[in-house]
């Protein structure tokens, strides 16, 4: 510590503490909430990230699976670029060309916006909440297959032949039953994504395959580790598009459907996982038999999987969450009609279900009745009051869903008010008992340096989203930013208080208790930072994550309460150390 280091001078401190001695009262109630705080912080900490991991949804997906529908295009290749932001992808030289050609629209990731959930989203539609995919990355070794219907699988059952090429985690995702030709590569780089192509394009040419996955995994892994504007991230990008143009030149726009989209984007500084603009915006475009060329509105990441369903005429994945984007297809009215009935009874099962995970009302009775009536038009083809009926039951599930899904989540809030609010009573107290007992510089310093500990967050170049977990560095830079920003503070903090009575050289004024004050101060500050963010939010890893970017600042706030905390005590008890030295002199 700065405090008791360097000149002889500097242990005046230690010396005038003893000879004086100290207010023992408030500095055992300084202390015990110093304590009690940073365990308890350490220990929410803990949970927050456990929990996170061990997510798992209480979902089940409905049981009977929908009709199959009419086949638009019997072959869809779906070319899935990792990380690759939307702003990035409408300049890539080998998209230009056909973007004119094409339908094109920014596709709006699923949160956490982390691969595995969102390649789980991009085949299911099923949202992570659901889906049952790994919220953070699983390890090779842990990582499941996907627990929903998927386009693969429905392919498969429909009889279709399909085929792979990428990287191994999809061989864990989508088990060999079924994939009926794979090329699995072991490395996210540029001699993976090579491969990968290669494979695709020998698949490209079988005429048996139906539905083909092609993942390129270079460029959002040399992002994440080197930063998208470095040589390493700006290379990658240009081999991603030789990739694509690669790829472009064997595919046959007029006998196959071309989707090419990515996961989720990445901050310009690297990273991904929160909900920052463009981490969530990617390109969607689809080209070749069927699509109507155009520029569209925003769609839904799960929109993807509902939409090539369609196309490729299999029924619509029990657990999806989006829509048929039939804005973007050229179908007869009477093949529209059809996909929209499809979707309306598939949307209230799985609204049930949904419903039924979260523990809220199921939907209403009278508007199952009204699918029974939808079903009658569908048979006598009676395709206006069947457009009519399907879209209300749209409209009305879509309704009651996030109707009851605000009310679970206030309900759920007004649980945690009271923890808050105790929470709060218990800071303000130790704040004005403070003030009272004359540590007002200490306390003013606690606020001032709760807001510099942020402060030098951001002057560090990290933002307050869960993407900073992947962001370039990541975790030794934010070891570096939080330990090194809690020390900075304390120092600062402590060497401030005790500057005054350092000046006046008489010695009598004992600071240590200001400094014990000061920093149960900040931990205080911190603690309650990360309990408002909490009330909000719930646990990190549960099914509520309402605001994204909280549930990443109550995970800040508390492991930084915890490090401060940590620091400070290790800090007293050194002087408790040099005291008693002294005390045996
Ligand atoms: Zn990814």
């Amino acid at each position: 510590m700065l405090t008791f280091s360097g000149s002889p001078e500097t242990w005046d401190l230690p010396l005038a503490l003893y000879r004086e001695g100290i207010t023992m009262r408030l500095n055992r109630w300084n202390m015990v909430m110093l304590a009690a705080l940073t365990l308890t912080a350490l220990a929410l900490a803990a949970w927050l990230g456990w929990s996170t991991y061990n997510y798992r949804p209480a979902y089940h997906q409905p049981q009977e699976m929908g009709p199959a529908l009419p086949v638009l295009s019997g072959r869809v290749a779906l070319v899935l670029i990792d990380g690759l932001p939307y702003h990035l992808a409408t300049q890539m030289p080998c998209l230009q060309p056909l973007i004119g050609r094409a339908a094109t629209a920014k596709s709006l990731s699923v949160l956490p916006t982390m691969s595995q959930a969102t390649w789980t989203a991009l085949l299911s539609g099923a949202r992570p909440e659901i889906s049952g995919a790994a919220l953070f990355n699983a390890e090779y070794d842990a990582l499941q297959p996907i627990q929903v219907d998927h386009l693969f699988a429905l392919a498969k059952d429909a009889g279709m032949s399909t085929a792979i090429a990428g990287h191994k985690w999809w061989k864990k995702m989508i088990p060999a039953q079924f994939v009926d030709r794979s090329h699995y590569v072991a490395a996210f780089d540029a001699a993976g994504d090579l491969e990968a192509t290669q494979a695709a394009i020998g698949f490209l040419h079988d005429p048996t395959i139906d539905l083909l996955l092609v993942y390129l995994g270079e460029y959002d892994e040399m992002s994440d580790i080197h930063g998208p504007s470095s040589q390493i991230g700006s290379e990658a990008l240009r081999n991603t598009n030789e990739r694509v143009c690669e790829l472009l030149a064997e595919i046959d726009l007029g006998s196959t459907v071309l989707a090419i989209t990515a996961d989720h984007g990445q901050l310009p500084q690297g990273g991904h996982g929160g909900d920052d603009k463009p981490v969530r915006e990617t390109l969607f475009l689809l080209a070749g038999p069927h699509v109507r060329p155009g520029e569209y509105q925003s769609i839904e990441q799960p929109d993807i999987a509902l939409t090539l369903a369609a196309l490729l005429g299999l029924p619509l994945p029990r657990s999806g969450q989006g829509r048929i984007l039939h804005g973007l297809l050229e179908a007869t009215p009477a093949v529209k009609m059809r996909w929209q009935a499809a979707l309306a009874i598939q949307s209230m099962a799985q609204a049930d279900a949904y419903l039924e995970s979260i523990k809220a009302a199921k939907l209403p009775t009278a508007l199952h009745d009204q699918v029974t009536k939808l079903e009658e038009a569908l048979q006598v083809e009676s395709l206006e009051e069947a457009e009519r009926l399907s879209s209300t039951l749209l409209d009305q599930t879509a309704l009651f869903l996030t109707r009851e899904r605000a009310a679970k989540i206030s309900r759920s809030r007004l649980t945690r008010v009271p923890i808050a609010l105790g929470g709060l009573a218990l800071i303000v107290l130790l704040f004005l008992d403070n003030w009272r007992r004359g540590h007002r510089a200490a306390m003013l310093l606690a606020l001032l340096s709760a807001v510099a500990y942020q402060a030098l967050w951001m002057a560090r170049g990290h933002v307050f989203s869960l993407s900073t977990l992947s962001s370039p560095g990541s975790p030794v830079s934010l070891l570096v930013t939080l330990v090194g920003g809690a020390m900075a503070v304390l120092v600062l903090g402590w060497f401030l208080l005790w500057l005054p009575s350092f000046l006046r050289r008489d010695g009598t004024k004992p600071p240590l208790s200001s400094a014990r004050a000061f920093s149960t101060g900040v931990v205080g500050i911190l603690f309650l930072l990360g309990l408002a963010a909490f009330t909000v939010n719930g646990s990190l890893g549960s099914w509520q994550l309402v605001v994204p970017s909280l549930a990443f600042v109550v995970l800040l706030a508390w492991v930084q309460a915890a490090l401060v905390g940590s620091l400070s005590l290790l800090g007293f008890g050194l002087v408790k150390l040099v005291q008693r030295i002294f005390r045996r002199r």
